[in-house]
């Protein structure tokens, strides 16, 4: 098929997610029709190699064009492609998948519930901690607490934890029992002659506030991503966690820790509990899973939330939740061969090492311009915040697109970055298989792409 055969049908037929649509169908908007990638690059039909600064949607963890997974997708696909997995039913891949998922979660963690996606998995989520309520006659604690600029999904429920505007106008989001409270965004905090700590103690306060409010025995759980992923890559500030888990001991709320992103290495640990003594009882995980080479999720569950959810399945026998892909064969083959691959390159400690390198690097390059507010970051989860005034922090007017433009300059370097929905900022999220000089590469376009943006504005 030519190009033009192609970009005609994508425009008559293809509802492409998070696309400007009307703009799209105008045919304003470029198609780009990837075709290959290897390590840290793809490859389009217009003969482009462009270097991959988010991994797909920050999912592509090991890297393009792994054979090591293509085969296992391949032998699996020869051997059985599909089972189910009601009642017991199971592969050698998703039984071996599992016990790996679960040898790698924090201690107290030892069942896990598979799915396709993020989306589908914090829905599962929610779903069991209704249950657990259920199950011990609590039949009032259901709300669940979650955070503006938080993201967890794009379904009703899970489209409704998410904390973007962007994600509720329009939609009727969010539902009745979703609750968000204080983003922990240290750079965007209210009262700017807070310390870190003092900050974090504001977050503490306005949660304390929020449960009182609604009463304690109304809340179920509170979900979070340990670093904020869409909502603009935020590490939080230190002592965060510790903070807020003794507030959920404390009402005898959950902790779900939304790990789709950071799951698998990301931050330079295996999961950002770990890197920030969160203490879950739930933790999602998908994207890094598989690094994206099959559709898989998973809701691992701490040991307490499973005694209890054990005892519910006297009545229907079984428990009234199933999906037809639940540990889909090929899935959980790409899942093993993707943990083997994580560990035998030593990803995990690559993120850290080289993300350490990277975010040094950007801060060198880029720091000290007049219009670089803010560059952070955790492992190979970086940002660079861009504002109008660098002393007071203002936001550029959104009509300029400064985030957008810079990332579409970032494209002329050949480097791909993604401009976050919240303010203008560049998300640079790559595979963990990341070297120093892919890094420097990543620097460099960065640097140029401010400059000529910074020269237009
Ligand atoms: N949770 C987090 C933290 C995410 O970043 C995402 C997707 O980006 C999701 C959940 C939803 O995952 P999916 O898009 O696979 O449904």
């Amino acid at each position: 098929l030519t190009n033009d055969q192609l970009d005609k049908w994508d425009r008559e037929s293809f509802f492409h997610p998070s696309t400007h649509l009307a703009q799209h169908a105008r045919g304003e908007s470029p198609n780009r029709i990837v075709t290959g990638g290897s390590g840290v690059y793809i490859e389009d039909r217009d003969g482009n190699r462009l270097l991959d600064g988010f991994a797909g949607l920050y999912c592509v963890n090991v890297g393009y064009g792994r054979p090591e997974i293509a085969e296992a997708i391949a032998a699996q696909a020869k051997e059985l492609a599909y089972y189910h997995a009601y009642v017991g039913h199971g592969t050698e891949a998703s039984i071996t998948l599992a016990q790996m998922v679960t040898d790698r979660a924090p201690a107290g963690m030892s069942k896990v519930y598979f799915g396709l996606g993020g989306s589908d998995a914090n829905e599962t989520n929610i779903k069991l901690v209704w249950y657990y309520n259920n199950i011990l006659g609590r039949p009032e604690k259901k709300k669940i607490i979650s955070r503006w600029r938080g993201y967890h999904g794009s379904g009703l429920v899970t489209g409704s934890l998410t904390g973007l505007e962007l994600f509720h106008k329009k939609f009727d989001l969010p539902l009745d029992r979703i609750l968000h409270t204080t983003a922990p965004v240290y750079y965007r905090r209210e009262n700017l002659a807070s310390s870190e700590a003092e900050f974090v103690a504001e977050c503490v306060a306005d949660l304390e506030a929020l449960i009182e409010r609604e009463g304690a025995d109304t809340i179920a759980a509170f979900i979070g991503e340990p670093a904020l992923g869409t909502g603009g890559l935020v590490p939080p500030p230190a002592g965060y966690w510790p903070a807020i888990q003794a507030v959920l001991d404390k009402h005898d709320i959950l902790m779900i820790a939304d790990e789709v992103v950071t799951g698998f290495g990301r931050l330079g640990s295996m999961f950002g509990s770990d890197h920030y003594g969160i203490r879950p009882d739930f933790i999602t995980i998908a994207k890094g899973l598989t690094s994206a080479y099959a559709p898989l999720s998973g809701s691992i569950v701490s040991d307490r939330v499973w005694k209890v959810l054990e005892q519910g399945t006297d009545e229907f026998g079984a428990i009234g939740h199933g999906w037809t892909y639940s540990a889909h064969p090929i899935g959980a083959a790409a899942g093993v061969a993707n943990l083997k691959l994580i560990d035998s390159l030593g990803l995990v400690e690559n993120a850290g090492s080289v993300g350490a390198y990277l975010k040094q690097a950007l801060t060198d390059a880029v720091g000290d311009h007049p219009n670089v507010g803010e560059v952070r970051g955790e492992g190979l989860l970086c940002a660079v915040e861009f504002v109008a005034d660098k002393t007071d922090r203002t936001y550029f007017d959104p009509a300029q697109k400064v985030g957008g433009r810079i990332v579409g300059k970032l494209l002329e370097e050949g480097v791909i970055g993604r401009a976050m929905p919240q303010g203008d900022i560049l998300g640079l999220a790559p595979p963990l298989c990341l070297t120093r000089a892919e890094a420097d590469k990543i620097v460099a376009a960065t640097q140029t792409a401010l400059k000529t943006v910074a020269a237009e504005l």
